[in-house]
C-alpha cells in the first residue's frame, strides 16, 4: 500500500484517506493557489500505527523518508542544512475537522547548528530565535507531554525582567535566551538533550500526532460527535513558511461569511510578526481582517479572490488560514467552516438563492441537532452579555429557564399552585420521585450527576433546561439554600437563570424571548416538508405540549402517556387511591374520580389536534412513581378509602416491588383489572364523539403498552371493543377508532406476526424495547455507561442514539412480520429515538410511517426526515 502522498497527488475526494486538511490542501495545490509544498502520510498508516501496537512500520518509515526526499527536491532546500535548511511542520487532520482537537508542531528541523545557518541566511536573529523556542516548546509539549505552562512562565520571566507585556518586544538576544533556557528545561524534565537530529524530530512529531487521536478530549470529541474511533488522522508534513520575519509577514484566519450570523461579508483577524497559533491564543489582540486593506492592499485583494475562488469552488462557507512571509500570500487550510445554528439557516438559504446549491444539498446543510438551540427560549442576547455567571455545570437540556429557586419537589409543586409560574429546582441529584416537581419548573439544577444522569434524561424528554454536575455550587436542601463559589447565598425563592446550552447558572433574573419558526428557518423547514415522506408526530401528554408541537409543525400525536395527565395535584390523589386500591369497589371509586378529568383532557387533546391522529396511551405507571410517601397524603387517602392510615402503610409495603420497570405495569394492570381499561376507554371514546359533534374527525387510536403476547393484547382488547362498541350503540354516533400495540419487549418484536392479527397499528416504544434488550435501565446505566465509553465497550449511549445492531434488529424483524399479518399496518416510533437524527434515517430506511417526538424535537426531527430521504 501506499502510505504518503504529495499535496500534488491528492485531491479533495480522498478526504478518507487524506484527511480533510490533507485533502484540501491537495485541492488547493490542484487550483494553483500558494500553498507551501508537503505530503501527508494518510490515515491507513495511522491505523496500521495502532494495529502494530503504537510504532512506525519500517517500511512506512522509509516511505516518509524518500518522500521528504522528493519535498527537498522540489523546493531546493535540505532537511538539517545549516547553509541552505528545510523547516516543516508536522499537522494533524482527520477525516471532519475537530478544530483544536489534535496536535501540531511547527518550525521542526531546527536544531543549535540549523538556527545558526537560518539566522546568517535571512539576517534575522530575531526571528531564527524566536522560532526555534517555539519549535522547543511544542515539540516538548506536544511529543513529551511537558506542560507548555513552564514554558511559558519562562517567558514571562524574561518580559517582566524587560519590563515589556508583548513578545514582539523581545529582541534577538531575549529570543536565543528563551531556547537556551527551554532547551534546559528539557533537559531537566526528560533527562536526555533536546533530539538535535531532524529525521529523529521528524518521526517523533509523526507519531505524536498519531497518538494525538487518542487523548482524552479527541475520544469525548468524537463521541459527542458521532466520530468512529477506528477512522484515525492523517499527518500532514508542510515546508514552513514565516509570519514571523517582521512587519510585513503575518497570519491570520478569516471566514467567507460571518459564522455567527451568516452574513455575506468576509470575516477573520490576523496578527502581523506572528506565527500559527498567536491569533488563536490571544497572546495579543488581533485585528480584524479589513485593516489587512490599509497595511497591504495587494495581498489584502488577493486573498479576497482566493476566498471567493474556494467558496464556489466548495459551494459553502470556507474557514481559511492563511500566512504573509515578507509581504507574499501563502494559504494554510481552508475547510467548510463550523457556524452556528443561526448562520447555518441563513447560509443555505443564500446559497440556494445564489444558484450555487439545490435546495436538497441545502437540507443537508443545516445539523438537524443544531436546531435544538434555536427552539427553547433564549435570553435576550443583550442581557444576557452584560450577565456574569456565578456557576457552570454540565448543559444536559438546552434552553433558557430563569426563575425562583425551590430545593425539594413539594415545595417547587406548592409554589406552582399557589400560582408561581417561574420555578427553578435545585436539588443534588433527582430521582422518580421529583417528576412532579420538574414538571412545574422552568429549570433544573443539580450539583451531582453527568449527562446521562435523571434529571438530564428526564428534562430533555420534558424538553425542559437544565444543568447538572454543578459542582461549584455548595447545596444544602434540607436548609433550602446554596453558596456559590464567590460564597453568596441564595434562599429558597430567590431568582437564578440557568443557561442550558452552555450550563452557566447566573444569580438573576435574566429577560427571555420566544423562539420563532420564521425567516430563514421557516423557509428551510418548508423545503424539508416538501422531500420528506416520513411523517413526524409528537408526544405530548397536554393541550399546552400539543399546541406547541403543532406550532412547530407536528402531524399528530404519537404518544400521550396518560399518567401524566395525573401528576398535578388536584388528580394525583385519585391516581394514587386507584393504585393502592384493594378491592373492585375501592377501584371503581377512584376510576369514577379520574374519567370526567381523562375525558375532559381528550377532548381539549382532540379538539387543539384538529383532526390529525391522535394515539392514546392506557396507563403504565411504574408503581414507584405513583406510591404515595408523604404522610400527608396516606392520610389523605387513607381517609378517602375508609381505612386506617396503618392499613394503607401495610398495602404500601404489600405493593412494593423488587423491580419496578418489570413490575406491575402496562397492560399487566388491565389484565388485573380491566375495569382500568374500561374506564379509559369510555373517557377516550365518550370525548371522540362529543368532539365529533361540534364538527371535527376524530380517528382516536388507542395503544396498548407493554404487551409481551398476543393473548395479553386480545384480551385487553377485547374489554375496549366491549366498551366501545356499547358507547357507540348508545349514542347513535358513529366513530372509527383504532386498536393497536407498543411493540417494547422484545417477545412481542420477535412475535409480531401473531400480535399483528390483534394489533391494527404498531408503535415501537424504543426507551423500554432498548431497556429490556440491553436488561440495563435508563436511570441506573450512567452509574455504569461512562466505563462502557472509556474502555470502548459502547461508543454512544442507546438511549439517546437507536442501537441499530441489536435493537433495530428487533424492529426490522416486528416491521416485517408485521407486514406479512396485516399488509398495511401502520408503524411508528415513539420513544427518545424518534427525535435523534440517526435514529430517524434508520426508520426512514424501515419503512415505519412515522417518528413521534417531543415537541421541541419536531423541528428536528422534519429536517432529518428529509436529510434521510435526500
Ligand atoms: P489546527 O488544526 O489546530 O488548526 P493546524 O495544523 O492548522 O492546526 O496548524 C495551526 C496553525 O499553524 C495554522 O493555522 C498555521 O497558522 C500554522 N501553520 C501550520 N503549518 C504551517 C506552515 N507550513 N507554515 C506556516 N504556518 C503553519
Ligand atoms: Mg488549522
Ligand atoms: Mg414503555
Amino acid at each position: 500500500a501506499k502510505y504518503v502522498y504529495l499535496f500534488s497527488e491528492g485531491n479533495a475526494s480522498m478526504r478518507n484517506l487524506l484527511g480533510g486538511k490533507g485533502a484540501n490542501l491537495a485541492e488547493m495545490t490542484g487550483l494553483g493557489l500558494p500553498v507551501p509544498r508537503g505530503f501527508t502520510v494518510t490515515t491507513e498508516a495511522c491505523t496500521r500505527f495502532y494495529n502494530d501496537g503504537k510504532v512506525i512500520a519500517k517500511e512506512i518509515e522509509d516511505e516518509i523518508f524518500a518522500t521528504l526526499s522528493k519535498l527537498e527536491e522540489i523546493v531546493g532546500k535540505k532537511f538539517g542544512d545549516p547553509e541552505n535548511p528545510l523547516l516543516v511542520s508536522v499537522r494533524s487532520g482527520a477525516r471532519v475537522s475537530m478544530p483544536g482537537m489534535m496536535d501540531t508542531i511547527l518550525n521542526l528541523g531546527l536544531n543549535d547548528e540549523v538556527v545558526e545557518g537560518l539566522a546568517k541566511l535571512t539576517q534575522n536573529p530575531r526571528f531564527a530565535y524566536d522560532s526555534y523556542r517555539r519549535f522547543i516548546m511544542m515539540f516538548s509539549d506536544v511529543v513529551m507531554g511537558i506542560d507548555r505552562m513552564k514554558f511559558e512562565k519562562l517567558m514571562d520571566e524574561i518580559k517582566e525582567k524587560k519590563g515589556v507585556s508583548a513578545d514582539t518586544e523581545l529582541d534577538a538576544g531575549d529570543m536565543k535566551t528563551l531556547s537556551e533556557r527551554y532547551k534546559e528545561l528539557y533537559l531537566k524534565e526528560m533527562g536526555v538533550p533536546f533530539p538535535q537530529d531532524p529525521k529523529v524530530q521528524l518521526i517523533e512529531a509523526v507519531k505524536a500526532v498519531f497518538r494525538s487521536w487518542e487523548n482524552p478530549r479527541a475520544v469525548v470529541y468524537r463521541r459527542l460527535n458521532d466520530i468512529p474511533s477506528d477512522w484515525g488522522t492523517a499527518v500532514n508534513v508542510q515546508e514552513m513558511v514565516f509570519g514571523n520575519m517582521g512587519n510585513d509577514s503575518g497570519t491570520g484566519v478569516a471566514f467567507t461569511r460571518d459564522p455567527s450570523t451568516g452574513e455575506k461579508k468576509l470575516y477573520g483577524e490576523f496578527l502581523m510578526n506572528a506565527q500559527g497559533e498567536d491569533v488563536v491564543a490571544g497572546i495579543r489582540t488581533p485585528q480584524p481582517i479589513d485593516v489587512l486593506k490599509e497595511i497591504n492592499p495587494d495581498v489584502y485583494n488577493q486573498f479576497v479572490e482566493i476566498a471567493e475562488k474556494l467558496e464556489k469552488h466548495y459551494r459553502d462557507m470556507q474557514d481559511m488560514e492563511f500566512t504573509i512571509e515578507h509581504g507574499k500570500l501563502f494559504m494554510l487550510q481552508t475547510r467548510n467552516g463550523k457556524r452556528t445554528a443561526q448562520a447555518a439557516l441563513k447560509i443555505a438559504v443564500d446559497l440556494v438563492n445564489e444558484g450555487m446549491i439545490t435546495k436538497e444539498e441545502a437540507l443537508l446543510r443545516v445539523d438537524p441537532k443544531q436546531l435544538d438551540t434555536l427552539l427553547h427560549p433564549q435570553f435576550d442576547p443583550k442581557a444576557l452579555k452584560a450577565a456574569k455567571p456565578i456557576a457552570k455545570g454540565l448543559a444536559a437540556s438546552p434552553g433558557a429557564a430563569t426563575g425562583k429557586i425551590y430545593f425539594s419537589a413539594e415545595e417547587a409543586a406548592q409554589a406552582y399552585n399557589a400560582g408561581e409560574k417561574l420555578i427553578i429546582l435545585v436539588r443534588l441529584e433527582t430521582s422518580p420521585e421529583d417528576i412532579e416537581g420538574m414538571h412545574v419548573s422552568q429549570g433544573i439544577l443539580t450539583g451531582r450527576g453527568g449527562m446521562t444522569s435523571h434529571a438530564a434524561v428526564v428534562a430533555r424528554g420534558m424538553g425542559k433546561c437544565c444543568v447538572v454536575g454543578c459542582g461549584e455550587i455548595i447545596i444544602n436542601e434540607e436548609e433550602g439554600y446554596f453558596i456559590d463559589k464567590n460564597g453568596r447565598r441564595y434562599n429558597k425563592g430567590d431568582w437564578i437563570s440557568l443557561d442550558g446550552s452552555t450550563g452557566n447558572v447566573y444569580g438573576e433574573k435574566l429577560p427571555t424571548v420566544a423562539p420563532e419558526m420564521t425567516g430563514y428557518f421557516g423557509t428551510l423547514m418548508k423545503w424539508a416538508d416538501e422531500v420528506r415522506v416520513l411523517k413526524v408526530r409528537t408526544n405530548a401528554d397536554t393541550p399546552r405540549d400539543a399546541q406547541q408541537a403543532l406550532k412547530f409543525g407536528a402531524e399528530g400525536i404519537g404518544l400521550c402517556r396518560t399518567e401524566h395527565m395525573f401528576f398535578d395535584s388536584d388528580r394525583i390523589g385519585a391516581m394514587r387511591e386507584m393504585i393502592v386500591a384493594r378491592t373492585e369497589e375501592q377501584r371503581r371509586k377512584a376510576l369514577e374520580k379520574l374519567l370526567p378529568m381523562q375525558r375532559s383532557d381528550f377532548e381539549e387533546l382532540f379538539r387543539v389536534m384538529k383532526g390529525y391522529p391522535v394515539t392514546i396511551r392506557f396507563l403504565d405507571p411504574p408503581l414507584h412513581e405513583f406510591l404515595p410517601k408523604e404522610e400527608e397524603d396516606i392520610q389523605a387517602i387513607a381517609a378517602e378509602m375508609g381505612i386506617t392510615a396503618e392499613e394503607l402503610k401495610a398495602i404500601i409495603t404489600e405493593l412494593h416491588e423488587f423491580n419496578p420497570m418489570l413490575g406491575h405495569r402496562g397492560c399487566r394492570l388491565a389484565v388485573s383489572y380491566p375495569e382500568i381499561a374500561e374506564m379509559q376507554t369510555r373517557a377516550v371514546i365518550e370525548a371522540a364523539i362529543n368532539v365529533k359533534k361540534e364538527g371535527l374527525n376524530v380517528v382516536p387510536e388507542i395503544m396498548i403498552p407493554l404487551v409481551g403476547d398476543v393473548k395479553e393484547l386480545k384480551y385487553v382488547k377485547d374489554v375496549v371493543v366491549k366498551t366501545a362498541e356499547a358507547i357507540i350503540k348508545e349514542t347513535g354516533v358513529e366513530l372509527e377508532y383504532r386498536v393497536g400495540t407498543m411493540i417494547e419487549v422484545p417477545r412481542a418484536a420477535i412475535t409480531a406476526d401473531e400480535i399483528a392479527k390483534e394489533a391494527e397499528f404498531f408503535s415501537f416504544g424504543t426507551n423500554d424495547l432498548t431497556q429490556m434488550t440491553f436488561g440495563f435501565s435508563r436511570d441506573d446505566a450512567g452509574k455504569f455507561l461512562e466505563e462502557y465509553y472509556s474502555k470502548k465497550i459502547y461508543e454512544f449511549d442507546p438511549f439517546a442514539k437507536l442501537d441499530q445492531t441489536g435493537v433495530g434488529e428487533l424492529i426490522r424483524i416486528a416491521a416485517e412480520k408485521g407486514r406479512k399479518t396485516r399488509a398495511n399496518i401502520k408503524m411508528g416510533i415513539c420513544g427518545e429515538h424518534g427525535g435523534d437524527p440517526s435514529s430517524i434515517e434508520f426508520c426512514h430506511n424501515v419503512g415505519l410511517d412515522y417518528v413521534s417526538c417531543s415537541p421541541y424535537r419536531v423541528p428536528i426531527a422534519r429536517l432529518a426526515a428529509a436529510q434521510a430521504q435526500v
